[in-house]
C-alpha cells in the first residue's frame, strides 16, 4: 500500500511513500513532497529537488502532529530506507518499527533507527 501511496507524489526524482500503521489501524499516510498550500512540483527549473520538499516519512509523522492522533508504539511503513532527518522525526514521534523495501546506498539512518532499539524490518520489492 506504501507504494501505491508513492505514485501519488508530484515528484519526477524519486517518489517515497509511508503509512503509519497503530492498533490495526492506518493512522497516517504520507509521500514526498511541498507543504501543504504550495505548487506541488518538487524540482526547480534546473531539476533539483527544492529544499522545502517534505520526506514521506515527515510528512505521515507531521500530519498526526495536526490530528487527535498519536503515533506513540506505531509501525511506519515506507517504500525506502528513512535518511537520518527522518529517522530524529521516527525516534521522537515514538515510533517502535519501521518495515521498508528499498536500500538506499546511505545506512545513517537505519543505524540510528537500531541504536534507539526500534524494530527494523526489510522486506524486498515486489515486481
Ligand atoms: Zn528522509
Amino acid at each position: 500500500m506504501a507504494a501505491v501511496w508513492a505514485e501519488n507524489s508530484y515528484c519526477q526524482r524519486r517518489q517515497v511513500g509511508a503509512l503509519i500503521v497503530k492498533d490495526k489501524m492506518i493512522i497516517s499516510d504520507g509521500y514526498n513532497g511541498t507543504p501543504s498550500g504550495f505548487e506541488n512540483n518538487c524540482e526547480d527549473e534546473t531539476g533539483a529537488t527544492k529544499a522545502y520538499v517534505l520526506h514521506a516519512e515527515a510528512n505521515a509523522i507531521t500530519k498526526i502532529a495536526c490530528s487527535n492522533n498519536n503515533s506513540k508504539g506505531a509501525t511506519l511503513y515506507v517504500t525506502a530506507s528513512p535518511c537520518i532527518e527522518c529517522a530524529k522525526l521516527i525516534i521522537q514521534a515514538g515510533i517502535k518499527r519501521v518495515v521498508y523495501s528499498e536500500k538506499y546506498r546511505l545506512t545513517e539512518g537505519i543505524e540510528l533507527l537500531e541504536r534507539a532499539n526500534i524494530e527494523i524490518v526489510y522486506i524486498g520489492k515486489e515486481e
